[in-house]
C-alpha cells in the first residue's frame, strides 16, 4: 500500500495552530505528527503536538461520523434519521426556506455558527455571504471571546501581542485566567525557558495548574473577582507614585476614569472580594512594578461572567499603565488573530446585511419566545454550522426546549452526530480539516498556515464553501460567488490576505505550509515595530465598549447555592470537539474541604444543582482547587453525565454588558450526595 506523508495546519480551536505532518497509508490516515520550521515553515510547533490531535483519526473514522445527508424520521431529539440524496436535502432546505420567508420574512431564518474551529474559507465567508443576500437575521457570536475582543479592540485595535518566542526575555510574567498546559501547549517550552532565566512567574487562576518549580506565585481568585484585584493593584501603583506618567501622556487616554475606579479598592477590600491574600496581591504588584520587561498573558477565562469585559479592560490596561512596552518581552499577549486582515468587501463587494442581530448565548430564550426575548417575526428556520449548542450554549435545559420545538425549522452540517444533531430536520455531511483545502490564521502563533486535503471526504461529506455555493445556485441567486468552486474561494482569500500591512504569499497556502510574518523581524514588539491598530495609534484606557459604567465591580453571590461553577479547558476536548469518545464520564471537582462539609468522598455519586438545572455524576477531589468553588469540563456530551445534563444546564444565559459575552462562570450551585 502507497504511504504518503503529507503537510498541513491545524484548525481546532486553539491559539497555536500547529504545522502537521499526516503520514496516509492505502487512503487512510496512519499517523498525525507535529511539523517543523524546515517540514511546514512554523516557527513553533518544534515536532509535537497535543495528545487531542494526535488521535484525531478516531473523529475522521467514528462510527458516530455522518457520512450522507439524512432527513429526521423521529420526533425530535429521538436521533432517528432515514438516509436521502444530496439533491432530496437541498430541494427540501430550499423550499422550507422559501416558505418561512413568504410566511414571515427571511429574518426568521437564523444562521447559528461559531468558527473557533474552522478556517477562512468555513466560517465568515460564502457562508456569511449567503446568509447576507437572504436577508436572514444576523448573529452576535457571544459564546467565547466577544467582551475580551471588544475590549481589545477598543483599547488597542488588536496590536498585534508579545509571541511566544519572546518569553524567555521577561523578567516577570503574569498568566491570568489561562492554562497553556492543556490550551496553549506550544507556550509552555518559553515559560520553562523564562523560569530558567529567571523570571518571577504568577498564574492567577482558581485552579492551581501549576507546579512549585514552574511558577513562583499562584493567586487563587474567586471566579468573576478579576476586575477587583486587578484594580486594586492599579491602585496600589497609583498610591505609590509608580505610574507611568510620560507614557500616558503621550500614547494613552482615558486613564483617569479608569485610575477613579480603581481608587474604590484598597488592597484590603479586593483581597476580600477576590477572597485571596492582601500580601499576594502586593507581591504581585511589586514584582510587577520592580521588573521588565513583564508580560500578562491574558486568556479567557476572566471574561466570562457580569464583570468579564470590564476586567479584562483592568489586566490589559496594566502594561500602559506602568511603561511596560517598547521592550521585547513586554506588554501583553491576548488573541493575535488581529494582525492579519481579510477583507472581504474586496472579495464580494459591498453586500448590505443590515438585518436585526440575535445573541447566540440566548438561544434557547430567544426559541422559547420568552418575556424579553420574545421577537417579530420569530426564528422559523436555523441553519447551525461549526458549533454544537446544545452542548455549549448556556441553560442547556432552554436550549433543548428550543430546539424541540417542531415549527423551527433546522438544518445541521456537522461532521458527526453531535448532542445538537440530534434536533435536527435535515443532517448534512461535514468535512474534517483533513479532507478539505483552508487557510488557517494562527491567533497564537504567528502564522497564517495552509490547509490541503490528507484524505479523499469521508462518504458524501462536504465543506462548508460546497454548500453554500450549491445553496446559493439553488435559491436563484446569480451572484457569481456562488459560481466558485473551492480553488477559486482559496485564491480569493489567499490573494486579499494582509499580515501586518504585506500581502501574504498565496503560493506555500496551497502546499500546506505556513507563512511566517515580518514586523519588521519575525516577533513584534508593542508600541515599538506593532502599535495600536487605530487611527490615533493610541491605548485608550476606558473604550466606549465598557458602556456607561466603565470597570464599576458587580459580585455575583447566592446564599442558596454557594458554590461557583466554572468549566475550565482540559487536555480531552477543544470545546465540545471529541467529547463523542474522548470523555466518556462525567466529573465534578471539589475542594476536600467542601466535600467534606459535605460528606462527600473521591467517586462518590453526587447531584451539582440550582434553579436551572442538576448535573448527576461522579466527585473528583483535588486541593488544586479553591475552595468555594466546583469545576465541571468545559465541552462534555450529554452522554458523558448520568442524567443527560451537563454544565451548561447549570449556567445562566445572563450575558456581560460589554458585547454581550456569555457569563459561564457566574453559575452558583449547591453540591450533595446523590
Ligand atoms: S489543538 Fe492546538 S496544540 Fe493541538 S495540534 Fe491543534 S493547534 Fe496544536
Amino acid at each position: 500500500m502507497a504511504t504518503t506523508v503529507v503537510s498541513t495546519t491545524c484548525t481546532m480551536d486553539c491559539p497555536d495552530a500547529c504545522a502537521l505532518q499526516v503520514t496516509v497509508t492505502g487512503g487512510r490516515i496512519a499517523k498525525i505528527s507535529g511539523g517543523t520550521e524546515s517540514s511546514n515553515g512554523h516557527p513553533n510547533t518544534n515536532g509535537y503536538i497535543c495528545d487531542k490531535i494526535q488521535r484525531f483519526d478516531r473523529r475522521v473514522y467514528h462510527a458516530d461520523r455522518l457520512l450522507y445527508p439524512m432527513r429526521r424520521s423521529g420526533p425530535k431529539g429521538s436521533g432517528r434519521f432515514t438516509r436521502i440524496t444530496w439533491d432530496e436535502a437541498f430541494s427540501e432546505i430550499v423550499a422550507r426556506f422559501q416558505d418561512v420567508i413568504a410566511r414571515y420574512g427571511a429574518e426568521a431564518i437564523l444562521p447559528y455558527h461559531y468558527g473557533g474551529s474552522n478556517g477562512m474559507l468555513g466560517n465568515g465567508f460564502l457562508d456569511s455571504f449567503f446568509f447576507a443576500r437572504l436577508g436572514a437575521s444576523q448573529l452576535a457570536r457571544t459564546l467565547c471571546a466577544a467582551p475580551a475582543s471588544e475590549v481589545s479592540m477598543g483599547m488597542y485595535g488588536k496590536m498585534p501581542g508579545v509571541a511566544y518566542e519572546d518569553y524567555p526575555a521577561a523578567k516577570c510574567i503574569i498568566i491570568w485566567g489561562a492554562n497553556p498546559k492543556v490550551a496553549n501547549i506550544h507556550l509552555m517550552p518559553y515559560l520553562r525557558q523564562a523560569k530558567r532565566n529567571g523570571a518571577f512567574i504568577t498564574s492567577v487562576n482558581p485552579v492551581d495548574n501549576f507546579s512549585a518549580q514552574e511558577i513562583d506565585l499562584h493567586i487563587p481568585v474567586y471566579p468573576g473577582a478579576d476586575l477587583p484585584l486587578a484594580l486594586a493593584m492599579i491602585n496600589y501603583w497609583r498610591e505609590n507614585g509608580q505610574l507611568a506618567n510620560d507614557f500616558l501622556a503621550a500614547h494613552t487616554d482615558g486613564a483617569e476614569t479608569l485610575l477613579e475606579e480603581a481608587a474604590r479598592w484598597p488592597i484590603e477590600r479586593a483581597a476580600a472580594a477576590a477572597r485571596v491574600n492582601a500580601s499576594d496581591i502586593v507581591t504581585l504588584a511589586r514584582r510587577y512594578a520592580e521588573l521588565s520587561p513583564a508580560v500578562v498573558r491574558v486568556g479567557w477565562g476572566p471574561e466570562r461572567n457580569l464583570n468579564g469585559g470590564q476586567a479584562i479592560a483592568a489586566i490589559m490596561a496594566m502594561p500602559a499603565l506602568m511603561g511596560k512596552f517598547g521592550l521585547r518581552g513586554g506588554g501583553y499577549t491576548f488573541s493575535n488573530s488581529g494582525a492579519a486582515k481579510i477583507d472581504t468587501k474586496q472579495i464580494f463587494g459591498d453586500v448590505p446585511w443590515t438585518t436585526r442581530t440575535i445573541n447566540m448565548s440566548r438561544i434557547g430564550q430567544v426559541l422559547m419566545d420568552d418575556p424579553g426575548d420574545r421577537i417579530s417575526p420569530p426564528i422559523r428556520a436555523m441553519f447551525v454550522y461549526n458549533v454544537n449548542p446544545v452542548a455549549t450554549a448556556p441553560d442547556q435545559n432552554r436550549v433543548i426546549a428550543g430546539f424541540s420545538r417542531e415549527e423551527v425549522f433546522t438544518v445541521v452540517h456537522e461532521q458527526v452526530m453531535t448532542d445538537t444533531c440530534l434536533y435536527a430536520d435535515i443532517l448534512l455531511p461535514s468535512v474534517t480539516f483533513f479532507e478539505q483545502y483552508e487557510i488557517k490564521r494562527g491567533y497564537g502563533s504567528y502564522i497564517v498556515g495552509g490547509v490541503q486535503p490528507v484524505i479523499e471526504p469521508c462518504g458524501e461529506a462536504r465543506s462548508n464553501e460546497q454548500v453554500f455555493a450549491e445553496l446559493g445556485r439553488r435559491m436563484g441567486f446569480r451572484d457569481e460567488p456562488f459560481t466558485w468552486d473551492t480553488e477559486t474561494c482559496m485564491k480569493k482569500v489567499a490573494e486579499s490576505f494582509v499580515m501586518h500591512g504585506r500581502p501574504a504569499d498565496p503560493a506555500p497556502l496551497f502546499s500546506g505550509q505556513a507563512q511566517t510574518y515580518d514586523f519588521p523581524g519575525k516577533t513584534p514588539t508593542q508600541f515599538g515595530n506593532a502599535m495600536p491598530q487605530n487611527a490615533e495609534r493610541k491605548a485608550h484606557l476606558t473604550p466606549a465598549g465598557l458602556g456607561p459604567h466603565p470597570y464599576e465591580y458587580h459580585p455575583v453571590e447566592s446564599a442558596e447555592y454557594p458554590l461557583a461553577l466554572i468549566s475550565p479547558s482540559n487536555s480531552k476536548m477543544i470545546s465540545s470537539t471529541m467529547g463523542e469518545f474522548n470523555y466518556p464520564e462525567l466529573f465534578v471537582t471539589l475542594n476536600p474541604a467542601d466535600a467534606a462539609s459535605r460528606r462527600i468522598l473521591e467517586g462518590s455519586l453526587v447531584r451539582v444543582f440550582n434553579e436551572l438545572g442538576e448535573v448527576v455524576c461522579r466527585a473528583n477531589l483535588s486541593e488544586r482547587l479553591r475552595a468555594g468553588v466546583a469545576a465541571i469540563p468545559k465541552g462534555a456530551w450529554r452522554k458523558s453525565s448520568r442524567n443527560g445534563q451537563t454544565s451548561n444546564a447549570l449556567s445562566p444565559a445572563h450575558v456581560n454588558v460589554v458585547a454581550g459575552g456569555a457569563c459561564y462562570n457566574d453559575a452558583r450551585v449547591q453540591v450533595e450526595l446523590a
